[in-house]
């Protein structure tokens, strides 16, 4: 089955009012909009910044609008929701395993092109039963890095 991210946008929109209405939800011309915007980049943006690119679209969109929108994607297991221990927490369309790299200095965060299938075999103590693990590479974007 293709993942949602990768397939065409007619196709998109029908998957998504069969995933809001799976769980209950309404498909919204708002929602969809702001779908639109996430799945289409690799950016990981902040609520902030989808806001301003779902204004070109639907220019009397709130922010709350917005906000409300991604919180319905990710409880509808649409998108993913990354944060980080102040109030930057990011959106991502793509829902599969995979790490991220976040630049200390600017914070974009981008996919790691490794892939996140190998579950290490360690043990963290505790009587913890590992299952998975999360990884996130820190260090500087090539723009900040001054490469
Ligand atoms: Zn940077
Ligand atoms: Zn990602």
């Amino acid at each position: 089955m293709p993942t949602i991210a990768s397939v065409l946008p007619e196709e998109a929109d029908a998957m998504l009012r069969r995933a809001l209405e799976a769980h209950g939800q309404r498909f919204t011309e708002q929602r969809a909009a702001v779908y639109r915007v996430l799945r289409g980049t690799c950016e990981h943006p902040t609520a902030d910044e989808v806001f301003t690119a779902v204004r070109g679209e639907i220019a009397d969109i709130s922010l709350a609008t917005v906000y409300k929108a991604l919180e319905t994607l990710v409880s509808c297991s649409l998108a993913v929701k990354l944060t980080y221990g102040d109030d930057s927490a990011r959106y991502d369309a793509r829902t599969d395993d995979h790490y991220h790299s976040r630049c200390l200095a600017c914070g974009v965060v981008r996919d790691v092109a490794a892939e996140a299938t190998e579950v290490p075999h360690f043990e963290v103590g505790g009587g913890f039963r590992v299952e998975g693990y999360r990884v996130e590479v820190v260090g500087y974007c090539p723009a900040c890095a001054g490469a």
